[in-house]
Order: structure tokens, then sequence, then C-alpha cells
């Protein structure tokens, strides 16, 4: 007899973590299944910021709304996530400013704290910044970064506490279909048995699409980030920043800097290739864009640097719902950008499974038939990465 559920998560990240959360605690019997350990993939990677400054609504209504998760989070969880605030400031071109301004205003209907600055105020806040290329910036003093593998370890943890049972060290290697509906999946631990299969692996996404028979636009992305040490002039912190003048995003972790680039992170790839070290040419490059914004940066020292692998979609947006077989979810596609979004992109996909409809935030712009259909999501701001 296989171990049955209600739902099967496949996928053990910070995604199939908060799903797994939030099902568990409205009763339903989850059985996580993922292949290595908890946070392996993507999230054990990642940069953690924690923001709201997005150029479509729907995805600044999920990061919202999972802001209230961060800042309660022994509240509404329980355990850490490691968040802290520092301050995010979004930097813009000048030519971009117009998109800019119209997110903040979207933002500001929401109810998010957040308002424009000019180049002096950012002067102020962070007085060792190059300020002279842009005129404002938005400014969230609530946002900073949140510690990824604690975030998912401990969603995973009250999950359990609600009943959700985690299988680690198991690959899922067959979706069981009879008469169009899903009815578990083959690991190599034995099958799993349930009406509901969710994908929520990340990288490996499309590889469990094709065991269900389903076709999405799903490719891997590539992501080097970056350690440095501060030299002490630059102080004790600065905010965390996401800089568009220069392909860039950096923010603070005690005396060091994390720093990411938005452009050369290559798609395709397998998701198994090696990423304990930078690809070659990374550290350079991000050292001398750093240095463009910090110009005292020149005087830090490089602590380590090391890459992730995500799902990322043609339009850069998660794929959320059903798809294929009956009872067969997506939870993917998150583009390099969904982990600030986990909290509440499991609180609606539960309310999906459960209540047959999302609530919290309508998702279904993100729903995996949009490719197929020609409605891909466009934000105010063009053709970068988010
Ligand atoms: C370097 C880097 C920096 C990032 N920085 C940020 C950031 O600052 N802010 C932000 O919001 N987002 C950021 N992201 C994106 C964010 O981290 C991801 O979108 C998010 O972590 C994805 O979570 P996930 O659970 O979908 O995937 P993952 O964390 O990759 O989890 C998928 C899991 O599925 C498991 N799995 C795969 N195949 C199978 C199988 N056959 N059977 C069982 N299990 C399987 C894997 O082992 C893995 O643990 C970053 C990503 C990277 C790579």
């Amino acid at each position: 007899m296989p171990d049955t559920a209600d739902v099967l998560i496949i996928g053990g990240g910070v995604h199939g973590a908060s799903l797994a959360f939030h099902l568990a605690q409205r009763g339903v019997k989850v059985i996580v299944l993922e292949k290595s350990f908890v946070a392996a993939g993507a999230t054990g990677r990642s940069s953690g910021l924690v923001r709201m400054h997005y150029d479509t609504e729907i995805a600044s209504r999920l990061a919202w709304v999972s802001f209230q998760y961060f800042r309660n989070w022994k509240e509404k969880v329980g355990g850490e996530c490691g968040f802290t605030r520092t301050g995010f400031l979004q930097i813009v071109d000048p030519g971009m400013e117009p998109a800019l301004r119209a997110n903040v205003a979207m933002q500001q209907r929401i109810g998010i704290p957040t308002f424009l600055v000019t180049a002096d105020d950012v002067k102020r806040l962070a007085p060792t910044f190059a300020t002279d290329d842009f005129a404002v910036a938005a400014y969230e003093p609530e946002s900073g970064y949140a510690m990824p593998s604690d975030t998912a370890g401990s969603l995973m943890a009250a999950a359990r506490r609600y009943g959700a049972r985690l299988v680690q060290g198991c690959t899922v290697t067959a979706i069981y279909v009879a008469g169009g509906k899903v009815t578990g999946v083959g690991t190599d631990q034995g099958d799993f048995a349930a009406p509901v299969v969710v994908n929520a692996a990340g990288a490996w996404a499309r590889q469990i699409n094709d065991l269900a028979g389903v076709e999405i636009p799903l490719d891997t992305w590539r992501h080097d980030t970056m350690f440095v040490v501060r030299p002490p002039e630059i102080g004790p912190s600065h905010p965390t920043v996401i800089d568009f003048a220069n392909d860039m995003y950096f923010r603070p972790e005690g005396e060091l800097t994390l720093v990411g680039l938005e452009d050369g992170n290559p798609l395709g790839d397998s998701p198994e290739t090696e990423a304990g070290h930078a690809l070659p040419g990374f550290v350079e490059r991000a050292i001398e864009r750093i240095c463009r914004r910090i110009p005292a940066m020149e005087r830090g020292r490089l602590q380590s640097a090391h890459g992730g692998y995500d799902g990322i979609t043609p339009d850069q947006h998660p794929v959320l719902g059903a798809a294929g077989p009956e009872g067969f979810y997506l939870d993917c596609g998150h583009s390099g950008t969904g982990f600030k979004t986990a909290p509440a992109i499991g609180l609606c996909m539960a309310e999906l499974i459960v209540d047959g409809a999302a609530q919290t935030v309508d998702i279904r712009p993100y729903a995996p038939g949009r490719f197929a259909a020609g409605q891909t999501v466009k934000g105010n701001y063009h053709n970068i990465w988010r």
C-alpha cells in the first residue's frame, strides 16, 4: 500500500514549505517530497531581498501580503526568518523615472509604505553612495532582507507541527494518472498516493512537468552573487538597493555586503551544474559595478562568491494554478524573484486548492494557460530582470 495524503508537494524549497504550512494549517494532510534537503535549491542560495517595489500590481500585492509574515514571523509562523530592516532604495536611470513614479503611486494605493526621495535625500541616507546619475529614487523605510534557509526551515517546521510530513532524500520519478486524474507519484523511496500533486520543484520544474505530460515554457536561470567585506569608512550598515542604473542589487549583512548582477545570468543550463563558485568574470564585473555606486568599496575585500539556479518563464512571472491532468498544480517559474513572495503565494495556492479560488490576491494573471493564450504579464519597466 502506498503512503497516502490529500496533497503531495514536490520540492522542499521556500515555496513547497510555504504551501505545506498553509495547507496543513487548514487541516489538509500533506506530504512534501524533497530529493535533497529543505532549501537545497534556489532558496538556499537566495539573496533574500524583501521589498514591495515591483512594476505590476499583482507582484506588489503578493510582496505586501508576504511582508506581513516577515515582520510578524514569530506570531504568524513561529521560529526565525531573520528579517532585518535596512530600508530599501530603488534607483533607476532618469529615462525610467515616469515608470518609477507610476509604480510608487500604485504601491501607495495598495497601502505599501513607499515614497519618492531625491538624490540629495539618498546622500543623507547613505553618504558614501555616488548620487550624481539619478534625480529621484523610490524608498521603502520598512523593507530589508531575510534569511532564506531559516525562512523555509521554519515554514516546514510549522507545517510539521500542523501534521505535514516531510520526506527528504526522495526523488520523484513518475506522476501517476488514471482517467485524466492524478493519483500519486513514484519515487526512489516507493509510491505515494494523493488526488492532488503540486510541482514546486524550482529549476527542476520542467522535468516534473514532463513526467505529467504538461508543456509550459520554463527554463533555468543561473544567478551568481558575491559577499565583500566593507571598508570601515562605509559604516556599520547601508540600505538594501536595487540599482537598475548599474544592473545590480546589493544589501548589507553584518560587516559584509552582498552583490548580485541583473545581466549576464545564463539561461538553459542543467540545474545540476556546479554552482559552488561564481562563473569566471563575475567577481570582476560585480566589483566594478559596486565601486561605481559606492566608490569606497575599492578598499573592500572579497569574502566569497557562488551561484544558484531558479526556474524562469518568458514573462519572468511565476506559473500558479492547475495544468494538465485533474489535480496537478504548478507553483514554479519564480524567475529569480520568488523568495519574498513565498508566504503569500503559499496562502493563495492553498486557497486555490481547497476553496477553488485564491481570495487573498487574485493570482489568475499567473495561470499556466497564459502563454498558450498569448496573455503574458507585462509591467511598467521594459525588458529588465526583476
Ligand atoms: C542566487 C539567487 C538569488 C536570489 N535572490 C532573491 C532575492 O533576493 N529575493 C527574492 O525574492 N528572490 C530571490 N531569488 C529567487 C528565489 O530564491 C527563488 O525564486 C525561490 O527560492 C524559489 O523557491 P522554490 O521553492 O520554488 O525552488 P527551490 O528552492 O529551488 O526548491 C525546489 C526544490 O525541489 C527539489 N526537487 C527538484 N526536483 C525534485 C524531484 N524530482 N523530486 C523531489 N524534489 C525535487 C529541489 O531539490 C529543491 O530543493 C534568488 C535566486 C537565486 C538563485
